[in-house]
């Protein structure tokens, strides 16, 4: 059900109080307003602290300054309407208004009187949440921002051809309308004219707009496949799928993939692999600080939770990646958090299994035997892949990458099979570090590093999986079973 479908619902079944949290007060309103009246042909009032009330002159300033006198007068009302009071969720925590709106519940059912509570954020104290029915307005849609920079244009008399208007669309998506006209009056100041190279000016502006809900960060990298070696059978996989969100695929009736979780030890490049699905199939990257997820106040967990999920969606097709799924919804530290932690869960494996939006989830953790069988279990993601310690033969295509980057013009001099001999159980990231090692010993001697620096730096690392031995067992059966894919061919 879309916003208007969830009002219409409510107002029919005549639900006295509803709360919606949106940071854009204006198009919210406009929506509800053009609803209201054309559909219900009541009449529409609105409440701010500072003005009172508004809407009809014969209530002008009732209940300035004062949210017990604003809830009198609603009590007193006999006509049918509908309420709008702005940030009124910065008086929830005052046991007289509760007292109040508790009163209001029962009287209101039975007058057609509807209070809708609009905020920024979503912050209902728990006497109250039986009570008040909660709805999210969305970010604009790809049709409204559409529309919007149409406007914007003809507004300024300038032209815009079809390609342009969908790229523009496109890199404003994510961003509230009052967003994009402040951005295209930014680009306009600054550059006179709004021409192509404005997109990188959007995309700047959307990352900050990402960033500030603290909880999703918005990545770019530009690792491609050729970057990780080995994984053979998950660089596959994901070949097979780099077209499934494109117009074509769609036609074609191909279902968006759902997502991945990547399984396995620490610096095994399940982080990699993440940032080389973006990069190559050309799509946002979200990377969710799940640990911010469960911090602060309880109970804002389960606003973040749907605004992430809100955020993300808005900029579909793209990448949410989810690392160290496990330390954030099954770390022993939530566990009295008065159930929070379980709602967010709830909330977000209802998603996982029901989104039809083409948000791809990478997921990834150290821990998988940590993880809940609900999160494991078929439907969820597309599969799940188990990445383990690399091969003999994909220890040398990792050292040939890392090689390679650092010594384009000489890699092939280094004894890439003798390294990879003596790199026995060492992950990715650990070949990486005896390379960086070896480089950082040869430059204090002021000479170029070779094949004998990094095997002096290989003996000097102890690889983590000789500490974490028996988790890599566990984790390394679980594999074997056949209950998860393994990531590589050998
Ligand atoms: P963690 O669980 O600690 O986050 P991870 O499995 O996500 O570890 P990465 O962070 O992706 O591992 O790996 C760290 C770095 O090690 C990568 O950026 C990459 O440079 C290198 N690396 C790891 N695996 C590979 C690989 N298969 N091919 C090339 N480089 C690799």
């Amino acid at each position: 059900m879309n916003f208007i479908q969830e009002l219409d619902l409510l107002l029919k079944s005549k639900y006295p109080i509803i709360y919606v949290n949106s940071c854009e007060e204006e198009r919210l309103e406009y929506t509800i307003g053009q609803f209201v009246t054309k559909k219900f042909s009541i009449t529409l009032l609105y409440w701010d602290f500072v003005e009172g009330y508004q809407g009809n002159p014969n209530y002008y300033s009732i209940g300035s300054r004062n949210p017990a006198e604003t809830l009198d007068f609603i009590n007193n009302l006999s006509i049918p309407c509908v309420i709008i009071l702005r940030d009124f969720n910065l008086f929830l925590n005052d046991n007289s208004i509760i007292r109040r709106l508790k009163n209001l519940y029962r009287s209101l059912r039975s007058k057609s009187i509807t209070i809708i509570i609009t905020s920024i954020e979503l912050k209902i104290p728990t006497a109250l949440k039986e009570i008040i029915a909660v709805l999210n307005f969305p970010l604009p849609d790809k049709s409204q921002i559409n529309e919007e920079i149409i406007r914007i244009f003809d507004k300024l008399d300038y032209p815009i051809d079809s390609l342009f208007l969908n790229n523009l669309t496109q890199s404003c998506k994510g961003l509230s309308l009052e967003k994009v006209r402040k951005i295209f009056c930014k680009i306009l100041t600054k550059y006179g004219k709004i021409e192509p190279s404005c997109l990188d000016l959007i995309l700047i502006e959307k990352k900050n707009q990402i960033s500030q809900t603290h909880i999703l960060e918005f990545l770019s990298y530009k690792s491609t496949m050729s970057d990780i070696g080995g994984l053979k059978n998950l660089k596959k996989w994901l070949m097979l799928r780099s077209y499934s969100f494109s117009e074509q695929a769609n036609l074609y009736g191909l279902p968006s993939p759902k997502g991945l979780l990547l399984a396995g030890i620490q610096g095994t490049g399940k982080s990699l692999v993440a940032k080389v699905i973006a990069n190559e199939w050309d799509l946002p990257l979200l990377r969710l600080d799940i640990g911010k997820l469960f911090a602060g106040i309880i109970g804002e967990s389960e606003f973040r939770v749907r605004e992430m999920i809100e955020v993300a969606e808005s900029l579909a097709p793209c990448i949410l990646w989810i690392d160290e799924i496990d330390k954030g919804f099954f770390n022993p530290n939530f566990i009295n958090d008065s159930g929070t932690t379980s709602r967010v869960f709830a909330t977000f494996i209802t998603w996982l299994s029901e989104k039809t939006s083409s948000v791809f989830i990478v997921a990834t953790t150290n821990n998988i035997y940590s993880l809940p069988s609900e999160l494991l279990r078929k439907g969820r993601f597309d599969e799940i892949f188990f990445i383990g310690l690399p091969s003999q033969m994909e220890r040398e295509e990792i050292f040939s990458v890392h090689l390679s980057r650092v010594r384009p013009n000489s890699w092939k001099n280094y004894d890439i099979q003798s390294l990879s001999s003596l790199s026995d159980k060492f992950s990715g990231a650990e070949i990486k570090q005896s390379i960086i090692e070896a480089m950082h010993t040869a430059f204090y001697e002021r000479r170029e590093f070779c094949t004998n620096d990094i095997c002096i730096a290989l003996k000097n690392i102890i690889p983590l999986a000789y500490s974490h031995s028996e988790e890599l067992t566990i984790i390394e059966n679980l594999a074997l079973s056949g209950k998860i894919r393994q990531a590589s061919d050998s």
